[in-house]
């Protein structure tokens, strides 16, 4: 899976099916990643000084990588990303489906 932060991702299980939003963070050990406005959770804080009056506070909790595809920056489909190696040894993401580059994985080899 090559997920970034900042991807648009589409979720694909769950309670959040068909949500299309952005990665607010990746953690690639666990495999998980954090969607903006999915899975979010409210946390009930109490008041303390920086909160006074207390309240409830919106968290998005992180979800299964699998769960999620990214979306196509070109055809704009939730797609499987293959990588590839260019002509000048840059390595890039693209969509399996109409073949648009989809951001940089690693930089040139130099000669
Ligand atoms: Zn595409």
């Amino acid at each position: 899976m090559r997920i970034r932060k900042g991807d648009k991702v589409q979720v694909i299980s769950g309670l959040a099916k068909g949500t299309v939003s952005r990665v607010s963070s990746v953690d690639k050990e666990a495999n998980k990643v954090v969607v903006e406005g999915v899975h979010t959770v409210t946390k009930h804080i109490r008041p303390n000084k920086q909160n006074p009056q207390g309240g409830r506070l919106q968290i998005d909790k992180p979800i299964d990588m699998s769960n999620v595809m990214v979306v196509c920056e070109s055809c704009g489909q939730a797609s499987r990303m293959g990588a590839r190696v260019l002509e000048d040894g840059t390595k890039e993401r693209y969509c399996k489906k109409c073949g648009a580059g989809n951001g940089q994985i690693s930089k040139a080899k130099k000669a």
